[in-house]
């Protein structure tokens, strides 16, 4: 039976992580599965400063440290998989990897985690953690007295701009469209700060630097003018993709694509739990994916206790 567990974990992020490291260290056998390295969005990010205990952690520096101590309590960990077919319906659940082995358990975590909408446009990749980023609470504190850009007119983009001049000396709102997708309050607030000004029916085209981002060239919609513009950060909110297009037709999802769990982090298949940036909710950092992954691993835990002892007393009779 070494192909089966007690509990697979698939995604290995700080939520799934952390739900390993609950799970093995309450003595249930703990696979996690992982496309691509262990981490996840972690490791993306080279300054953690607002997780709890670290006053300034590398996100490849926690990953590692997640992965250790989930390993030191005995969960197995196997990275860079695809994994090719999921049975989450039967009591027994089953997970195939590469086309080849077959993993089974009796209670499956989903912790497939998401990205930031991207624009797709040059200098993108290369200036992502280097003066581009997706997240106003990860990284204003980088800008203080910087001027930024931010892209987006929808209710975060307003939202994040406002916020974000706690720290910058000038946001600059660049908008594809003439008039705003956000709701009214939102827009209003953006208007009435004086550090916020507007550039509308616009859009980025691409951003270039030495070691950093320094400069962005900006298109007209309407006249196709192309101007150019220094800058010191910019922070692109156009939507969030989770990773659950693979397990669409096998779970509940909501309109965003997003897992839909109660507060017990169970999902609508029994045995199913779900947790991090992959389910439905309002803030996706470390600290929550954390938090989800430890509600997911103690009601999985208690569902593996409930199977137990139902599997004992079928036997005793
Ligand atoms: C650039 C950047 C900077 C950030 N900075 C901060 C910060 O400073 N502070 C903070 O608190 N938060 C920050 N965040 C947000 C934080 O990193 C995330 O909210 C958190 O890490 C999400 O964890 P997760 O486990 O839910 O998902 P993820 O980190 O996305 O991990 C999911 C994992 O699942 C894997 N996976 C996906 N699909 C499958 C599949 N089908 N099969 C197997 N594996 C799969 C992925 O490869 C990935 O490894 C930042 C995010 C980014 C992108």
């Amino acid at each position: 039976m070494e192909n089966h567990f007690d509990v697979i974990v698939i995604g290995a992020g700080a939520a799934g992580l952390t739900a390993g490291i609950y799970l093995s260290r309450a003595k249930l056998s703990t696979l996690i599965l992982n496309e691509g390295t262990v981490g996840g969005q972690m490791v993306l990010t080279h300054e953690i400063a607002n997780y709890p205990g670290f006053e300034s952690i590398s996100g490849y520096q926690l990953a590692r440290n997640m992965k250790a101590q989930a390993q030191k309590f005995g969960c197995v960990i196997k990275s860079n998989i695809r994994i090719t077919n999921l049975e989450l319906e039967s009591k027994t659940k089953s997970v195939e990897v590469n086309n080849k082995e077959v993993y089974t358990s009796h209670s499956i975590i989903l912790a497939t985690g998401g990205k930031s909408r991207t624009l797709g446009v040059p200098g993108e990749e290369k200036f992502k953690g280097k003066g581009i980023s997706y997240c106003a609470t990860c990284d204003g504190d980088f800008f203080q007295d910087k001027e930024i850009i931010v892209v987006g007119g929808g209710n975060t983009a307003l939202e994040e701009a406002v916020s974000l001049t706690k720290y910058a000396s000038k946001v600059t709102i660049v908008h594809q469209f003439d008039n705003f997708q956000a709701l009214e309050h939102y827009v209003e607030e953006a208007k009435n700060n004086p550090k916020i000004n507007f550039v509308m029916e616009s859009k980025i085209i691409d951003f270039t630097g030495d070691e950093s981002l320094q400069k962005v060239r900006i298109q007209n919609q309407a006249t196709q003018k192309i101007t150019e513009m220094k800058v010191d950060g910019v922070f692109i909110f156009i939507g969030y993709v989770p990773n659950t297009e693979k397990i669409s037709d096998k779970i509940a999802l909501n309109n965003y694509g997003e897992i839909i769990v109660d507060k017990n982090m169970a999902t609508n298949i029994a045995g199913v739990y779900a947790a991090g940036d992959s389910i439905a909710k309002r803030y996706r950092q470390v600290t929550t994916a954390v938090a989800d992954g430890t509600i997911a691993a103690l009601s999985a835990s208690e569902y593996m206790n409930e199977l137990k002892k139902k599997m004992v007393h079928a036997i005793s009779n």
